[in-house]
Formats: C-alpha cells, structure tokens, sequence
C-alpha cells in the first residue's frame, strides 16, 4: 500500500490510463441498457440485495448502483484501510442507513455516547427510526450491551467541545471481533488523523459535507467498513434511495487529493489560534485537543496523528456575549458546518445541537470554530475585533 498523500491523490483511478483519460469520467445514467432479459435480471437481483456489479454485467439502475460515486468509494475505502466503503447523499443518510441495517436483524438497541453531532443525537433520542437507545458514559458501554444491542455510536473529536474517546478501549468493550459492532463517526479527524478501523470500529462514518468535499459546496455521507456490512448498507441504500449522486461524488473523490493538505494546514492554524484565544480575556476556555488539559489520555499522537482544525471557546457573560462575538466576526462567516476552505464561527446550542435533550446541550456560552486556509493573522485580527464587542 502506498502513503496516505499518494493514496488521496491516485485511488478510484487505477483504470483511467486504459481508458484513456487522465481524470474519472462523470456517469449521469439513470438506467442503463440491457444485454438480455436474463443478464439484466440477474444483475439486478445481484445488486439490488446489495452485492458488488458483475465484471462486464449491467448496472440496470442508478438507485441500485453508479460507476462515478463507486470510485468515491473505493478511494474512502482505501484511505480509511477499509475493506469498501458505502456513500449517500448525505451523512444523516449514512447513519440512518447503519441504524436500519442493524434494526433490520432485528437489533434495535443501540449504545451511544454523548456528545454526539445534534442530528444523530436527536435520531437516537427520538427513536424516529424504530431504535432504543442508551446513553452510556465512555467508561461504561460494556454494561449497557443487551444481547439485542445492534451498534455503539461513538465520535471522536465529539462535537462540538472536541472530548476524545480511546477507541481501543472502547472496540474492547464491544467484545472485540464478534461483538457488538462500533460505529464512530470521524467527520472531525477525517481519514488523514484517524483511521478508526485500526483501533477496531466495524464502521466509519463521515459527514463527507465538511473535510471531505471541502468547499462548502457538496451534501454527502459516506460509510467505510467491511465487504460484509457494505453489503448489508448498500441493500439497505437501494430501498430507501439514499445514494450519493455522481456529480456530488465526482467533486468528492477530487477534493479528496487535496485533503491531506488542507488538514493539515487549517490543524496549524487552529493550534496556533487554540493557543493564542487561551490567553484573550473575553475567553474563558478553550476546547481543543492540541492543549495538553484537553487530552489527559495523550491520545493526540497515538490514536490522532494531530488535533484537528475545530476548535470551541466558551466567552465571559454567557450567551448574550456569544451572540455578540459571533454576529461580530467579519471576515469570519457566521454559519453552521464545518471543514471547508474558509473559517466558520457558529453558535452550537441555538443551532447544531439545538435538537439536543437541555442537560446534554452545550454551554449557551460556547461558540464552535472551523479553521479554513486563511492566513491566520487575518482570522486572529477579525476574532480580536470580535471579541471586544463583550
Ligand atoms: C454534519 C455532521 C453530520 C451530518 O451530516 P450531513 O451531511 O449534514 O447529513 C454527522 N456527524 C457530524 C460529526 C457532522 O458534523
């Protein structure tokens, strides 16, 4: 296997040069002709429950299967040292499409841990999808396992306060290998600082939304795991229409070349503002795991191989002074999501985890920050003027 840079940039494309072009090309069919009724049949049956295209078969649907958000795949796949890796049009579809696979053997119990991103929290709490859940601390999963648990939702970084989990003690209290399966959801480190696989999650969930597009200008979810449970996402895919579309996967499987990049250069400029927002007095904290009181474990160079570029402060004067410092920033734009090529500042508590039952909810003096590719003394400069406004 080659390094991951090399991998972002050359994976989904070994069979470009014999196709004679240089970048993949974009498949917009909808459905596609049949050879046979036969050979179209049995294509069909392959795919629809959930199986990989026969070499030189038909892909009969798009709902069932697209040959560009395939490559998306394969290259997510080979990032996160998966086995495949299964793509949506969105990450709450990703999750939910996890939710139902398990539910659909019968195991609606799921074991979560909070923080957790506000949607997945509020799917959870509501049991909207037919699933019972049971909120756990990091320390205790193994004792909230029923023999009907079907999935431990795990993330880390957590949002929005950034806490690390040790996966590997975690996977070991799922049972390890044929426990109970561990989902963590690794929108925050993306590929490039984790790879959960590794410390024994069974899948890999990502808002492909944030780092993974990166522009701020694709919806998307993705699941990386093994051929067994791929095969279990994509049947569950094909009936609920959740497929990722290729446009979107065609902008996604390029944004990944650039993604070690871009991490790793919105990582220095957070850790650079992480410590420089700790000596503001307007700044009562600052949440992130690149400060040694945020990473007790010293998971940081272990599990991650950096600390990310999301950070969160909680402000003096609670939310009133919240709301001043986020309606203050200028050149920093005040909106939810996170990952892209510039800095967002948002206001968790009254937006992404507005959904969240009050005594899991963040502090209304806590603002979420996603670093971009500005230079950081312009962002230093806008959240300085900001700031002020307390
Ligand atoms: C945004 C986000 C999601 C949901 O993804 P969508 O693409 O918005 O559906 C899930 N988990 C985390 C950590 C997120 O930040």
């Amino acid at each position: 296997m080659t390094h991951l840079d090399t991998t972002a940039v050359h994976a989904g494309r070994d069979d470009l040069a014999g196709l004679g072009v240089h970048v993949p090309p974009i498949d917009l069919s909808t459905t596609n002709p049949l050879p046979d009724i036969e050979i179209g049949g049995s294509c069909y049956e392959a795919l629809a429950t959930g199986g990989l295209p026969v070499p030189g078969g038909t892909h009969v649907y798009q709902r069932l299967w697209n040959p560009t958000t395939g490559r998306f795949e394969q290259a997510l796949a080979e990032l996160e040292h998966c086995e495949q890796a299964v793509a949506f049009a969105s990450g709450m579809a990703a999750i939910s499409a996890c939710l139902l696979a398990a539910a659909a053997e019968g195991k609606r119990h799921v074991v979560a841990v909070r923080p957790l991103y506000g949607g997945t929290d509020h799917v959870l709490a509501t049991g909207l999808l037919g699933t019972e859940v049971t909120w756990a601390d990091p320390a205790g999963v193994a004792a909230a396992l029923r023999p009907d648990t079907g999935l431990v939702i795990v993330e880390t970084p957590g949002n929005p306060t950034l806490e690390l989990l040790d996966l590997a003690d975690i996977a070991s209290q799922c049972g390890g290998v044929g426990g109970v399966p561990l989902l963590v959801d690794n929108t925050f480190a993306t590929p490039i600082l984790q790879q959960p696989a590794d410390f024994g999650a069974t899948l890999v969930v990502h808002s492909a939304t944030k780092y993974l597009g990166g522009h701020g200008d694709v919806l998307a979810g993705v699941v990386a795991t093994s051929a067994e449970w791929a095969e279990k996402l994509r049947r569950v895919r094909a009936v609920t229409g959740g497929i990722l579309h290729p446009l979107a996967a065609y902008m996604l499987h390029r944004g990944l070349q650039t993604l070690p990049l871009r991490v790793r250069h919105q990582s220095e400029s957070a850790r650079q503002l992480a410590e420089w927002l700790s000596t503001q007095a307007g700044v009562e904290r600052v949440y992130y795991p690149g400060l040694p009181e945020c990473d007790p474990r010293r998971l940081v160079g272990r599990q991650l191989s950096g600390p990310g570029a999301v950070l969160a402060i909680s402000v003096r004067g609670g939310y009133e002074a919240a709301a001043r410092v986020a309606g203050g920033c200028e050149l920093i734009t005040h909106a939810v999501s996170l990952g892209g090529v510039d800095t967002l500042i948002q206001h968790p508590a009254s937006l992404t985890h507005r959904p969240v039952a009050a005594e899991a909810k963040p502090h209304a003096s806590v603002l979420r920050l996603s670093i971009g590719l500005e230079d950081v003394e312009d962002l230093r400069a806008d959240l300085e003027r900001a700031l002020k406004r307390i």
